[in-house]
């Protein structure tokens, strides 16, 4: 029997790191009538959209949006500035930084995996997955090319697979102190509109992002924000490109149209989303990420698990992995959890199959709806004869109850 024809009463928990909860909001606004995407109604929504995105970006530059998921965005990236047998410094902070090194290689540039190399008590086979970028080897690694061959550095700013944040200015610091002339781009899917996150300020020539995670938007479209040496760029590379192409779609943008049929009622719930949240402000969506991480984390320690995370300097805002004992698969506490108490959480991936489970604390969501998924999670553990400190559930309470909402938690932890 298809599951989907089963209808449980009350809400899903989607406490995965993305897709995120939707509001209704913005599912309201989806549901109006689809229009001609080249009639007039269309510019001023296309318009509206573009202009909002760039405030989230933090650019004055131009944002291309595509009907595609965040993956067609890295391809995007890539096929747009590079030449075939181009190398590309990566750095591999965990899955996604994995499969984007992956795509590289697919379309024929040349990555240079950069990874870290200390060790780690609880996941010895992969320490560099518990920690964020280390801009010093970057560094290091672009002094040496004297010869300047490497044409990009690409980094994962919000590793969605482990929950670690890297931080991106330090990393354009770096590549500014090597005197090296690549391109920096980054990957902030599972960030924008939860992390901070500053495309013209730290540098970044291309930044990609996709819908279905701080945006609170459903799977479907994704981003990429543009810099004018990204555009220099694009006019010289030579990989294939048609429906990436940036040159048509920045062209045809300016009267806020599409070279193609654009994703019109996902356009509508961007622009709800773009409403709500540069109505409640960027600080302060930053700041509610925040406390509702240090909440949920405050729950993990309670329970005395570790957690993904090795370096408290650079917690996710947006997800918190924990790692289960040794002996006890993630994926089936995670399965029971899904059964019993209809409630989804992240899986381990790559490297960290079965070893962990990530809690999101993103999208539609508030201190109760946290609690409650910290819950779940508690009793599941519990069922599953893992040993727990003490109460989770408590401590997360007491976060919320003495942590009262506001601007001032923006580094709560
Ligand atoms: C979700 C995610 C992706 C993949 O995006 P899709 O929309 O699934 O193609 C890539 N990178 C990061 C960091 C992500 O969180």
């Amino acid at each position: 029997m298809l599951t989907l024809d089963f209808h449980p009463t009350g809400r899903h928990f989607l406490q995965i790191p993305g897709p995120s909860p939707v509001p209704d909001r913005i599912l309201r606004a989806m549901s109006l009538p689809t229009i001609d995407h080249r009639g007039p109604e269309f510019g001023q929504l296309g318009l509206k959209v573009l202009g909002g995105i760039q405030q989230i970006f933090k650019t004055k530059h131009p944002v291309a949006i595509y009907p595609a998921s965040g993956t067609g965005a890295w391809e995007a990236a890539l096929a747009n500035t590079l030449s075939p047998g181009d190398k590309v410094l990566m750095y591999e902070t965990g899955h996604f930084a994995s499969l984007w090194n992956k795509m590289a290689l697919r379309l024929g540039v040349v990555p240079e995996f950069l990874a870290y190399a200390g060790k780690d008590e609880h996941l010895p086979h992969a320490p560099g997955w518990r920690r964020g970028v280390q801009p010093d080897l970057i560094e290091d690694r672009l002094r040496k090319d004297t010869a300047r061959e490497i044409k990009a550095v690409c980094v994962v700013h919000n590793e969605t697979s482990t929950g670690v944040t890297s931080d991106i200015a330090a990393v354009r610091k770096a590549i500014d102190a090597a005197g090296h002339p690549a391109l920096l781009m980054v990957d902030t899917i599972s960030g924008l509109a939860s992390a901070d996150f500053r495309h013209d300020e730290w540098g970044v020539d291309v930044t990609v992002s996709g819908s279905q995670k701080g945006l609170m938007l459903p799977p479907g479209i994704s981003f990429n924000a543009l810099s004018p040496r990204a555009l220099e760029a694009n006019k010289t590379a030579k990989l294939p490109r048609a429906f990436w192409a940036w040159d048509e779609i920045v062209e045809m943008n300016k009267d806020g149209y599409w070279p193609y049929t654009p994703n019109t009622n996902l356009l509508y719930g961007l622009s709800e989303a773009l409403d709500m949240i540069l109505g409640e402000g960027l600080d302060n969506v930053f700041a509610r990420h925040q406390r509702w991480a240090a909440g949920v984390r405050s729950a993990v320690n309670a329970w005395g698990l570790p957690i993904q995370c090795a370096d408290p300097s650079v917690y996710s805002p947006v997800l918190t992995g924990v790692i289960t004992p040794e002996g006890v698969d993630a994926d089936a506490v995670r399965r029971l959890i899904h059964s019993r108490f209809d409630l989804s959480l992240g899986t381990g991936l790559g490297k960290l199959k079965g070893r962990m489970f990530r809690m999101g604390h993103l999208g539609d969501s508030n201190d109760l709806t946290l609690v409650a998924m910290v819950a779940g999670v508690e009793m599941g553990l519990k069922l599953s004869g893992v040993k727990l400190a003490g109460s989770g559930v408590q401590a997360a309470m007491d976060h919320f109850a003495s942590h009262p909402a506001g601007g001032a938690l923006r580094q709560a932890a």
